[in-house]
Parts: structure tokens; sequence; C-alpha cells
């Protein structure tokens, strides 16, 4: 089971210099699964997916990025045994407070979502496809002086206190728009 990223940035060990992800705290990613219209001033958690992201380098943006991380129809299904089966998860979302069948609705809104992508992975920041995956066991070289190693910067998650921004792209990928996360619904700034 896929656990979630607690990376806040990296950092060189020799030089010091660090990279931190973009977009700030307090900021959540989603798929919408209507599409947008630009009258919209708001949208329903009902038609929102999370995405499911990871940290990257990436080449277009010459910085540290989250991307997209698409799993397989496969593991996703592997995922919806696994809550059927009482098991929790934390990825595609956090399935402690919520009743079995609905998490198996939203996985079954992932899995049809998953069937019509066809998009590969895109960086969230740049939408381009340039970029290296960042795991904790590869060694990330610091192009700029010789030899020099990133290493990761956990994140210090207390409880964040302030207002949840919600970047929102289409199913497959392309920003659209940015919005308020509110309890019931995003409301999308004009
Ligand atoms: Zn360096
Ligand atoms: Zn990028």
């Amino acid at each position: 089971m896929r656990k979630l990223y607690d990376i806040d940035s990296i950092r060189c060990f020799k030089c010091g210099e660090e990279y931190f992800f973009p977009h700030g705290p307090g900021r959540v990613y989603y798929y919408s699964l209507v599409e947008i219209e630009s009258s919209m001033d708001r949208l329903e958690y009902k038609d929102l997916i999370s995405v499911i992201i990871k940290p990257v380098w990436c080449f277009d943006c010459e910085a540290a990025s989250v991307a997209e991380d698409i799993p397989t129809i496969r593991e996703f299904e592997h995922t919806y045994k696994a809550v059927s089966d009482g098991v929790e998860i934390e990825v595609p979302f956090c399935s402690s407070n919520i009743p079995v069948k609905e998490s198996q609705e939203i996985l079954k809104s992932y899995i049809s979502w998953k069937m019509n992508r066809v998009a590969g992975e895109k960086c969230l920041h740049c939408g381009g496809a340039n970029f290296l995956t960042i795991t904790e066991e590869m060694n990330l070289i610091h192009d700029s002086c010789e030899d020099g190693v990133f290493c990761h910067r956990l994140a210090a998650r207390g409880p964040f206190n302030g207002p949840i921004y919600a970047r929102v792209y289409s199913a497959d990928g392309e920003f659209k728009l940015e919005g308020n996360a509110n309890y019931s619904h995003v409301s999308v700034n004009k």
C-alpha cells in the first residue's frame, strides 16, 4: 500500500542550497471529473478527486516540484480490495474516518478516471513531462556544485491553520483554476 510523501524541500549537503516544492503549505490538488467552465464559481467535492502527488526534480521548471503519480488500474483494484477487507489506506485518500461503502465509491471514481486517462504524468507546476522522481534512496547530484548531493527535508507537519488553497486540474492533468477549499466545496477565485 502506498504511503503519503511528507517532504517540504530538498537541500544540498555540500553547499546548503535548498529547494522548496512549489505552491507552499496548505495546498491541495484535485482533478475535476466534470468539464470546467469559466462561469463556474464553485466546485462540489463529489465532482473532485485528489491528485496523487510525488516529489520530482523538474528539468523544465529547473526546480524541485510535484508531479502526478498515477497508479495502474491493478493497483487501484488492490486498494479497493484492501478497503473492502477493512484495511485503512493513506493513498489516494485517508480512509480512517470514511465508511467502507463510501471508500469503495471513491475508488470506483478513481478506476473510471484512470480508464479514461490518456496523457502521461505531468509536473503540476509547469505541465511538462520532463522530470525525475525523487526517491529517498537516490543520490540526486546538485549540478551547480561538483559532487554535491541532495538530502530530503521532512515536512514539519503540525495542524495547518492557514487557508487551504485548491489547485484544480482537468482529468487529463491540465491546470484549470485555483480556489479556496471550504468545508463543503471549492470556491473559485475569479
Ligand atoms: Zn550544492
Ligand atoms: Zn515543471
